[in-house]
């Protein structure tokens, strides 16, 4: 069934959507693109979206105000097309109960991951997989155990939470204070207990610890544990920073 599949994109730059468009088309989605709040709220109650991507700064509104109103109402998976640093407003967007972002000019391959993490995750909604996979991991989140290609590897019950609470939302950005308040229960806690614990999580899990392929980190957003690593030399990006 068509609409089963559709994807609104609200974006009022037009050569920005159209690529989005045949982007998302050629991905096999189907695809409806709007410039402005108002269509988006028609098109929305029209076409029952399977999940949006969504501009901010749209001529006739703020696109914070169309995730609030969209959260009233249903878990419809949104992720935020947004310009380089522009911290704030990813953590006011997530805050606002979006699911993700990706950072304009993006990479159409990092777009399409982020869209598919978002997806799985509705559809996901309770029970998480026991056994989360991505690259050469393997984490069993009910034996508490984390393997890489095949091996056990130790770690501390603090290491394993953090891992735990980034693979159950694989691909996704989790948010520094929602890190800290899942394991050390206030989100007050300092966020250099993270630094420090990502630091040896990476030292035990990545590659080149240094060059982080796995853990990665949204500067003064939060981190995330990377669903599909291909895209991370992605050529093609769409969009400018604006
Ligand atoms: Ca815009």
């Amino acid at each position: 069934m068509a609409t089963e599949a559709t994807i609104l994109i609200v974006e009022d730059d037009a050569s920005l959507r159209r690529s989005l468009e045949m982007t998302l088309k050629a991905a096999g989605y189907v695809v409806v693109g709007v410039g402005t709040l108002a269509e988006a709220r028609r098109m929305r109650a029209h076409y029952k979206p399977r999940a949006i991507l969504l501009d901010l700064g749209l001529p006739d509104g703020d696109g914070l105000e169309f995730i609030s109103a969209v959260r009233a109402g249903d878990l419809t998976p949104i992720v935020v097309l947004t310009a380089r640093d522009a911290e704030a407003l990813k953590v006011r967007a997530l805050d606002a109960g979006a699911d993700d972002y990706v950072t304009k000019p993006f990479g159409l391959e990092e777009l399409l991951a982020r869209l598919r993490a978002a997806l799985r995750h509705a559809v996901q909604a309770a029970g998480s997989a026991p056994v989360v996979r991505t690259g050469p991991l393997a984490i069993d989140l009910a034996a508490r155990v984390v393997r890489r290609e095949g091996r056990e590897i130790e770690l501390s019950p603090k290491e394993f939470e953090i891992l735990a609470v980034l693979a159950a939302q694989l691909g996704k950005v989790v948010r520094h204070q929602d890190l800290l308040k899942a394991v050390w229960g206030s989100e007050r806690a300092d966020i250099q207990y993270l630094r420090v614990y990502i630091g040896q999580l990476r030292a035990k899990l990545e590659a080149h610890p240094s060059r982080p392929a796995l853990l990665v980190s949204d500067p003064g957003v939060g981190y995330r544990l990377m669903a599909d690593t291909e895209w991370s030399g992605g050529v093609s990006r769409l969009g400018r920073p604006s």
